[in-house]
This record gives C-alpha cells, structure tokens and sequence, in this order.
C-alpha cells in the first residue's frame, strides 16, 4: 500500500440509527464528530483530520459509523468476543512465560488454518498511525523455508561488501561507536557463520523450520510497526501449540535488492523481523526471567 501522509479516513454516520449518545465525540482524537440537533455530525477534525484509527467504529453502541480510506474499508469492524472468554491475567502470563525460542521442530507441518489465523492475529496489532504498511511474506512448506533460507544466505554471501572491515571503518562516523563495534563483532561473523553452515548443507538460519513468516515495513513506517505485528504473530502461535523463533538477522536482507526483486517486496521496503514456526520437538519446564536493564519509577 503506498503511505501518503496526507490522505485522509471518510467517517460516515447512518443518521437513522444515531441515539445522539455522544460516545464518538469523546471517543474520536482529533475531534471528528459533534453533536447537531441529537445526532452525530462529521466535522472538521481539529489536527490531522480522520486517521482511520477506528476508535468510533469500535465504541459507537450502535454501529452506526463507517469509516473508509486510509486502509480501512468497512469489513473491518469485527464483533467481539464475550468478555468472559478474555484470557486472564493468569492465562496471558502462562502464555508469556511458556513461550521459548523454538530451534529444533518435529516432521510435522503446519496447517494453513493456523497460519491464517497467525496472520488474523497480526491484523490486530498496534501498527502505528494508519494505514499500516507492514507486508508479510509467508513460506509455507519445508520446501518453501529451504528456498527462503537459501536465498537469504546468498543475500548475506553479497552484503561481504557492506560489511567489510574497511567499509565499516569508512562508516564509523555515520554508524557511531556500539553500532560499528556490534557489526564488526557480532553480524558480521554471525552472517558469515550462517553462509558457511548453508554451504555445507546446514540450516542455521531458518531451523529446518516447516514454516515462516518474514514481516517487512515501508519507507514511511517505523519498523517497530513490523515487530509489533510479529510479536502478535508469535503469542498466537504460541496459543495454538506452535513454537517459534524470531530473526533478527532478517534486517540484512533490506539491503539486498535481488532478493527483493524475487519475493516482490518493493525496493525501499525494510525487512523487519523474521518468525519460523513449527512443532516443537523438545518441551521446556521452566520460564526464565530475562531482567530489565533499568526500572524507575520517575
Ligand atoms: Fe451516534 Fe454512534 Fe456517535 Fe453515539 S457513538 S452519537 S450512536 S454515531
């Protein structure tokens, strides 16, 4: 989808069935409704206009709103579960704890029924200000994960260039001081290692996976938009008996047009997080707590 910042939601009010409630002028961020005569007008917003962030169509009582542009169209209303089918606390945590990186799977392939539902699961995230521009490129099939795999590694053999030590030394100012240390010493040995393993039949980068997910961002986004929609991904899989492990080294791939060209991702999209997925082959007994570097309350 191309992003255009200036592109604007078109709120539609079905008169009819407004009660006059009020709820989408408390509702709406920048103001797009008032009230006129007991019901819901469209207005003017007061900032950016409508961003189709959807809040009206999911608060008004009566669904009486429709909103349309800015990627939204007006199938994307979805019904809500009862309330009482929320995951608790203690569901969500179980959840959270359980989930390990999953780096060995078993034979078994993975239904498409539960990719689809992967995907519906990152269709709900919190993908920045609409419309999203996050694409998602899925290889379903060992098949098809060895041929992602292949291809990425053959992608990394070219980045050589990128990577070099006097590359990286001409790049120093621009990378600053931790970012030139850390492709010095960690991804560019790590991209080596996974070339060499590829080369003598090992996959070292997608895992022998039965599935994957290789989630990517526009130009115009912030690629936390893509690993947000990845982690969503990630926690449904988890909930559906999947184990997982997420990529990072998939960012690589941003600079690599041929691979681009291949998958039909456009020029200037950024890879953002990969996601292989499968049946798990060993089962964990323990979570383990990974500690946050710094916690104040200021
Ligand atoms: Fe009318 Fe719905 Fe707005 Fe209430 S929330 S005023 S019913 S459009």
């Amino acid at each position: 989808m191309r992003f255009d910042w200036t592109d604007q939601g078109t709120p539609t009010v079905e008169a009819a069935r407004c009660t006059g409630c009020g709820l989408c002028t408390r509702l709406c961020p920048d103001q797009m409704f008032q009230l006129e005569n007991g019901k819901a007008q469209v207005v003017a917003g007061s900032f950016l206009g409508c961003i189709a962030c959807g809040h009206c169509v999911a608060g008004c009582p009566t669904g009486c709103i429709t909103v349309r542009g800015r990627g939204m169209t007006g199938d994307d209303a979805l019904p809500l579960p009862p309330k009482d089918t929320q995951a608790s606390a203690d569901q969500l945590r179980t959840l959270m704890l359980t989930r390990r990186s999953i780096r060995r799977f078993t034979a078994e392939p993975v239904d498409r029924a539960a990719l689809d539902q992967i995907l519906e699961a990152a269709t709900t995230a919190p993908m920045g200000i609409p419309p999203s521009d996050v694409g998602v490129l899925v290889f379903h099939g060992r098949d098809r994960v060895q041929a992602f795999s292949e291809d990425a590694c053959a992608a990394f053999a070219r980045l050589g260039w990128l990577l070099h030590p006097v590359t990286l030394t001409l790049m120093r100012p621009l990378l600053g001081k931790e970012n030139h240390r850390a492709m010095r010493d960690f991804v560019r040995p790590l991209l080596q290692a996974l070339v060499a393993e590829r080369a003598a039949g090992r996959d070292d980068f997608t895992y022998d996976a039965p599935a994957a997910m290789l989630f990517h961002y526009g130009p115009e986004s912030d690629g936390a938009d893509a690993h947000i929609a990845a982690t969503y991904a990630m926690l449904m899989a988890e909930s559906l008996g999947l184990g997982s492990c997420m990529l990072g080294t998939t960012a690589g791939l941003s600079h690599d047009k041929q691979f681009k060209q291949k998958y039909g991702v456009p020029p200037k999209n950024k890879f953002g997080l990969g996601l292989v997925l499968g049946h798990p082959q060993e089962v964990f007994r323990r979570g383990i707590r990974r500690r946050l570097a710094d916690v104040r309350f200021a």
